[in-house]
């Protein structure tokens, strides 16, 4: 079979995490031999090598990757990621986590994943701009309101949709807001979706909470990754949970005060300072140390492969909220569970993103929009539904809750391909 990888535990490749994840809920579903082959590689990817010209006049060429994964129950959709360490293999495993987001939420698409090898941190404006112009360029050949809808991931935001619509339209002749979701509000945006991601981790926290009997008032959090996901995780837990937030951290460290971190204060903080380094009333932490703290709440909110077999075993949560895609590998799961961890797993905790994305799509194409309680509201009620239903078949299947997500959605994405036949 093609696309087969085999683990390698000392340094883990996220294709084949996402195959091993889908391994184990295919044969606990008994899944036929065929569609197992279907589901358990990508259906589409593109890879571009295109050119951009710096501020300093030269001329860089930069690697880019669209990837779709399965296209059984609607258009595809995920996130465009800007990272230097991005491979075909992350964007690969990134794009199979969207099917199985979308199927767990009943959303109706399937699973994509985009990104381009490159250090924004480094480049200017400008640069970010024409990067990102070409790229959409590039992949407008897979891409569209019908076909495939990208949306924010690592280091890129509104303005980075902004640039991607603008560029789709001026190549079709006229506005097609639907083709990416993300977008400010004033073109197309939806009231709610910078928040959402935090938000809906926000959500299932408080059912998980509710399950095990613990009360968030006072609870201790602590939050790696302090960007878009991160930092509204932290706010909201804080603002509207009233839990006490022990330690954040963003990619230059952690930063720790056991009496409570203001997420508001330092968000300000580290959007004036460039990193939540020095923030005032804190203590220097490593982002190891940061995922080892004695607290009630974890939320891993930056990138993959934080939580393995090397530190799992000291994780002294009670409660693993993964905002993150991929932070915790297949071994540190086991390790988890066995330590009573309970993980709420990345495709149902960090769904809130792709459903009010998906939110935002129905806006642009009916070209109604709904205020910031009307889709705070919708969310809440698709967050919470889907958390009883990945709950209650973990329970029913005496399975961990990823695998009962797992089977939740496999299943799903199965039957559609099922129902929709072999062409031709
Ligand atoms: P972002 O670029 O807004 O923020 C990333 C944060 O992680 C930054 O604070 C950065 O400093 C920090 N970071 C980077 N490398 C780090 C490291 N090695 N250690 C600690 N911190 C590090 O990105 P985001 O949109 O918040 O995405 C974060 C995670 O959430 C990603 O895994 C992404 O795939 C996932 N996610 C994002 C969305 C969304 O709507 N943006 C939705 C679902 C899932």
């Amino acid at each position: 079979m093609a696309q087969v990888l085999l683990p390698d535990t000392q340094n883990p490749n996220p294709y084949a995490i996402a195959q091993r994840q889908f391994d184990i809920a295919a044969d606990r579903l008994c899944l036929d031999d065929r569609l197992r082959q279907v589901l358990r590689v990508t259906k589409r990817e593109l890879t571009v090598h295109f050119p951009v010209k710096m501020d300093d006049g030269s001329v860089e060429i930069f690697t880019g990757y669209r990837v779709q994964h399965n296209l059984g129950r609607g258009p595809a959709k995920g996130g465009v990621r800007y990272h230097p360490e991005v491979s075909l293999d992350e964007v690969r495993a990134l794009a199979m986590w969207m099917t199985w987001k979308c199927a767990v939420l009943r959303l109706p698409f399937g699973g994509a994943k985009g990104g381009v090898v490159c250090d924004p941190k480094r480049m200017s404006r400008r640069e970010l701009e024409g990067l990102t112009r070409r790229f959409t360029s590039e992949i407008s050949i897979i891409i569209g309101p019908d076909s495939d809808i990208p949306a924010p991931d690592v280091n890129t935001d509104a303005q980075t949709m902004a640039w991607m619509m603008d560029t789709y339209s001026m190549h079709q002749g006229y506005s097609i807001p639907s083709v990416v979701t993300g977008k400010p509000i004033n073109i197309g945006g939806s009231e709610g979706r910078a928040d959402a991601t935090g938000r809906g981790v926000m959500y299932v926290v408080q059912e998980m909470a509710r399950e095990m009997g613990l009360a968030l008032e006072g609870a201790t959090v602590a939050v790696q990754g302090f960007g878009n996901v991160g930092s509204v995780a932290a706010r909201l837990l804080h603002s509207e949970c009233g839990c006490r937030i022990i330690a954040v951290s963003d990619h230059t460290g952690g930063v720790y005060n056991p009496h409570g971190i203001d997420p508001t204060e330092a968000y300000h903080y580290s959007r004036a300072n460039g990193s939540l380094r020095g923030l005032p009333d804190s203590e220097p932490i490593t982002n190891e140390e940061l995922l080892t703290l004695q607290c009630d709440v974890l939320v891993p909110a930056a990138l993959g492969n934080q939580i393995t077999e090397a530190n799992a075993s000291r994780v002294r949560a009670r409660i693993v909220a993964e905002g993150a895609n991929g932070p915790t590998t297949p071994e540190a799961d086991e390790i988890l569970a066995e330590n009573g961890v309970v993980v709420i797993p990345d495709i149902l905790a960090n769904a809130g993103g792709v459903t009010v994305s998906y939110f935002e799509w129905v806006q642009d194409k009916q070209a109604f929009f709904w205020t910031e309680e009307e889709i705070n509201a919708k969310l809440r009620l698709l967050m919470r539904q889907s958390f009883q239903e990945v709950l209650e078949r973990s329970r029913a299947e005496d399975v961990s809750m990823r695998t009962g997500a797992y089977l939740l959605a496999v299943s799903r994405v199965a039957e559609a391909t099922q129902l929709r036949g072999l062409y031709p």
